[in-house]
């Protein structure tokens, strides 16, 4: 089977209410709770994936500047791992789950079906915007659900190529890409949905729980914050370095689970940071302006706001930027304190802050008194110090000795918590979020 672009689409012309309504009404012929249908429809679109591959990383490239081996990685693997994994699954997710009755029940058996919403709304930021559209998409098929699914317009590109990569797989009533601005999003979030998944920020995370509790929707919120990493002093600092550069850098920053601001013990803080400066010059080069697969910050409002920033303490590697291609060097900054305006709000560039401690137990203070962040990385090999921080401390989600893989482990579920967000998603987990599960006792006559 070639997917082909299904050109009878409607969706360039027809209003976010008329789309809800053939999407609710073809939920209601039932197709969508065969799942053969959805095995057959997350084959279909496993398959449109491959045969877009190439457009797919033309159109990251167009947008953000990055590279195949960054846009294949980061992007397309993880959606086609996702959708691996829940075609060999979905069977037995999908299957009335049977729980014991209690005593006082005599003659009942009790079993939880999973069934779908009805029509769900997924909308996607633009950091990410090949991944984070389309894995919650995955989870909303794999339910048996219809979906409108809102790139975003910051990444026109890839809201594009969506749009056509969708339209060839799906017809409108049951998958269909709404693409636009913010009023699109507004138009749809006037509507009345089943389910909605939102992934962006923290303020507009809030306007979207607002439109969900007129229509007493359930909502998932996939959002940002600062999340700290926090190096200790018998941290292994080479696995260390290599790990935070990894984490902060990739796609420049731009990504919600990196590492937002270094906390280093004293004692190790110097060879950390020489340590730093190596695996960034050993990654993209000593002149990272001249690295041609260096992702670029998104548009000239999130360039102008980063390097704003630069004149906040000291940069003691990097600082540079170019603006015609809205470049900014990996940064480390010095000489911040938890009231610098860097420390305000979450980063979302390349900019690294560093601070020292020599008490843990302030460090960790501080980072509950502020909202609680999307994820944490800890550096120790100290089994006392990784649980005072886990037990202190709450986020999202975070690793030990890692930074960014707890996001693409199929076992664990992914969300934030407070204001990085609520829900979760992956492998099982975007199955039973976009579910209900609904509770039968069957009593025998
Ligand atoms: P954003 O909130 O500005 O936009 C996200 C989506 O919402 C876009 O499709 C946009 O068109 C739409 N939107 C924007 N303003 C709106 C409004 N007023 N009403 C309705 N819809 C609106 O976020 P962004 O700038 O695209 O993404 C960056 C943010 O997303 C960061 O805070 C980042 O941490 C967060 N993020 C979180 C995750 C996660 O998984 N938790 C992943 C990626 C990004």
């Amino acid at each position: 089977m070639t997917t082909q672009p299904n050109t009878a689409s409607l969706t360039d012309s027809i209003s976010a209410h008329d789309l809800v309504l053939r999407q609710r009404r073809f939920f209601r012929t039932g197709q969508t709770k065969s799942v053969a249908y959805r095995i057959e429809a997350l084959k279909r679109l496993r398959q449109g994936i491959e045969e877009y591959q190439p457009r797919i990383l033309a159109a990251l490239r167009a947008d953000l500047n990055k590279s195949e081996a960054e846009g294949y990685s980061s992007e397309i693997r993880l959606v086609l791992g996702e959708l691996d994994y829940t075609l060999a699954n979905l069977e037995q997710w999908a299957a009335p789950r049977v729980v014991p009755t209690s005593e006082q029940i005599a003659g009942g058996a009790s079993a939880i079906h999973p069934e779908p919403y009805g029509v769900a709304l997924v909308i996607a930021p633009w950091n990410y915007p090949f991944q984070l559209a389309f894995s919650p998409l995955v989870g909303a098929i794999s339910a048996g659900n219809c979906a409108v699914l809102k790139p975003s317009e910051l990444t026109p590109s890839v809201s594009k190529l969506s749009a056509d990569l969708i339209r060839a797989c799906f017809p409108d009533e049951y998958v269909a890409v709404m693409e636009g601005e913010v009023e699109t999003s507004t138009e749809l979030l006037r509507e009345k949905f089943d389910y909605i998944f939102f992934t962006g920020s923290t303020p507009v995370g809030k306007v979207v729980m607002r439109a969900a509790a007129e229509h007493l929707t359930p909502t998932t919120l996939e959002l940002g914050g600062k999340s700290p990493a926090i190096v200790h002093k018998d941290a292994n600092l080479q696995r260390a370095a290599q790990s935070l550069v990894r984490g902060k850098f990739l796609n420049a920053g731009q990504t919600c689970v990196a590492p937002d601001y270094l906390l280093v013990h004293a004692d190790v803080q110097e060879e950390l940071l020489r340590e730093i400066k190596l695996e960034i010059e050993d990654k993209y080069g000593a002149d990272v302006t001249q690295n041609p697969d260096f992702p670029h910050i998104v548009n000239d409002r999130n360039f102008d706001r980063l390097s704003r920033f630069l004149n906040d303490g000291e940069a003691l590697l990097g600082g540079r930027t170019v603006r015609e291609q809205r470049l900014i060097e990996p940064t480390l900054l010095q000489g911040i304190d938890w009231n610098s305006p860097v420390m305000q709000d979450e980063i979302f560039g390349p900019i690294l802050p560093v601070m020292t401690y020599t008490e843990l137990d302030p460090v960790l203070e501080q980072i509950v008194d502020r909202p609680k962040p999307l994820a944490l990385y800890l550096f120790t090999r100290d089994q006392e110090v990784q649980d005072l921080v886990l037990n202190t401390v709450s986020f999202g989600g975070g690793c030990v000795n890692e930074t960014l893989l707890h996001m693409s482990s199929h076992e664990l579920p992914f969300g934030g918590v407070g204001a990085s967000g609520m829900g979760s998603y992956h492998g099982r987990q975007s199955f039973e979020t976009f579910s209900h599960h609904k509770s039968m006792l069957v009593r025998s006559v």
